[in-house]
């Protein structure tokens, strides 16, 4: 343990009590009570994931009672934050985004952002949380703020000088980079706006959630999508990283080489230059002779790891009995290279719950992404169906060929032992696991589309991985309601409705 992990445990440990508390209010207390048709039912969480337009332009009452009805939901995740369009459920053109409840500046005085940049003025100023509160509440329904942290251009100067800086001294304004995990206002505003929610309104829980990781695997373009990024923009050298780095002694300008000659590797991949010595001795005769990559790497991931055990301590600080918890990027399932340094058991001492991306169905083409992307560097000795293969291997799935894998989606058996995986690790702990399905996740052509059965299956998996709670992913506004309805079946046979 270094002595960072060690104060931070320290911290963590003096708010063991308050985390105790939290487990009492995480589930819902309306499935308990025993009923005059029978025994009490278990109790299990029921989430769903929605913007915020249909929670302005619609008639609650209607609308949540059909989630009740189709789905079995007991829990709201509405985007409550965002300047992301369709996270908001609003038009692109013109979108700028921002807070959708009030935002009462008392709270952000640890930020330099002011109330233009974080109000969201679509929908004409309707505050969503004052507006579902009560609606959800009759309805027997608890409302988590759900903020997904934005990693596409800030809306203004303000937002993007929270942004990282690439090895080359860029500015890092969208995916894979994004606010500064170190920048002391960036984690202003996330105190403040958690607080904001927290002391101005009777919400039952926060999400965060960051799909976003450090720079040496976003240079491999590691995640799905990933061939795309120029590998020149790896994070994170911002005057706060630096002062960071220098504390920890980890030399920036070695690192800086370092990222500069893992930049011509991916290059050479992308060109289809195979190296003398092949791609995965290349690749380790990188880490060998720059390891400040990986200690840049480390930092990344414990720099995160301490703005969300921080973000955690605040919210206790103001309600003990107040659950937090972490929507997991989907990289985390399946890049190894992710899992690795995102290892579950290190959430439990700031969590209640995890809600692990399963998205089974869009997964397929996501794998299948991701294992080109890599093959076009680290994997690139192995044909594409080896390096699935290994994949498989590697991830304990049991999962269809690299020819037909984005036709088929990945299957239940991957939320069953993905969801059993998280629980293993969170064993001994009281974190809850939430694992997160998909129902039509937007997906390219050819790809597997999602059915009542294939929705069924998905949340029925989740139980017999242990989990403890479904959470309908990723958006309201996508669903079919036919597909919703098949969670809602599996939820009654499993004697949960
Ligand atoms: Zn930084």
């Amino acid at each position: 343990m270094n002595p960072i992990d060690r104060r931070s445990f320290l911290k963590i440990s003096a708010a063991g009590a308050g985390a105790a508390l939290a487990t009492n209010r995480l589930l819902p207390a309306q499935t308990s009570a025993p009923t005059a048709a029978g025994p009490p039912k278990p109790s299990v969480l029921v989430g769903m994931a929605t913007s915020v337009a249909p929670l302005v332009q619609s008639d609650l009452d209607p609308l949540l009672g059909d989630m009740a009805a189709r789905a079995g939901v007991n829990a709201l995740f509405p985007f409550i934050y965002t300047h992301v369009a369709n996270r908001a459920g609003a038009p692109a053109g013109g979108f700028h985004g921002g807070n959708y409840a009030t935002t009462h500046l008392k709270y952000y005085a640890d930020t330099n952002l002011t109330l233009e940049d974080m109000r969201g003025p679509e929908f004409g100023g309707v505050d969503v949380l004052a507006r579902l509160l009560p609606v959800a509440r009759r309805h027997g329904m608890k409302t988590f703020a759900w903020v997904l942290e934005d990693n596409v251009r800030g809306p203004g100067p303000r937002w993007e000088a929270l942004y990282e800086v690439d090895f080359h001294g860029r500015r890092a304004t969208r995916h894979p980079g994004g606010p500064c995990n170190n920048h002391p206002q960036y984690r202003g505003y996330l105190r403040g706006l958690l607080e904001d929610y927290l002391r101005s309104y009777e919400i039952d829980g926060i999400m965060w959630g960051s799909e976003r990781q450090g720079g040496l695997l976003n240079a491999l373009g590691a995640f799905h999508n990933g061939e795309r990024t120029d590998p020149g923009t790896a994070t994170c050298f911002c005057e706060h990283c630096l002062r960071r780095a220098k504390t920890e002694g980890i030399d920036a300008e070695r690192a800086r080489l370092g990222f500069g000659e893992l930049e011509k590797f991916v290059r050479a991949g992308r060109a289809g230059q195979r190296p003398r010595d092949g791609w995965f001795v290349s690749f380790w005769r990188l880490l060998v002779g720059w390891p400040e990559l990986l200690a840049w790497e480390s930092m990344w991931v414990r720099s995160r790891h301490e703005l969300q055990a921080e973000l955690y301590h605040h919210v206790k600080s103001i309600n003990p009995a107040m659950p937090v918890g972490w929507h997991l990027w989907h990289n985390l399932s399946f890049s190894p290279f992710h899992r690795a340094e995102e290892d579950y058991a290190t959430l439990a001492p700031f969590s209640d719950f995890i809600k692990p991306v399963l998205y089974n169905n869009c997964a397929g083409e996501r794998l299948k992404s991701f294992t080109d992307s890599v093959g076009g560097n680290v994997f690139g000795d192995l044909a594409p169906a080896s390096a699935m293969e290994f994949m498989d291997a590697a991830l304990n799935y049991r999962e269809a060929p690299y020819a037909r894998v984005s036709a088929t989606g990945l299957s239940p058996d991957y939320v069953q032992r993905e969801t059993r995986r998280a629980v293993e690790a969170m064993a001994g702990t009281p974190v809850q696991v939430w694992s997160g399905i998909d129902i039509d996740t937007p997906v390219g052509a050819g790809s597997s589309h999602c059915t009542p059965e294939s929705v069924r299956q998905a949340v029925r998996a989740i139980f017999a991985g242990g989990g403890r709670g479904a959470m309908l992913s990723r958006n309201y506004t996508e669903m079919k309601p036919e597909n919703l309805a098949g969670a809602g079946t599996a939820l009654r046979e499993l004697g949960f409705l």
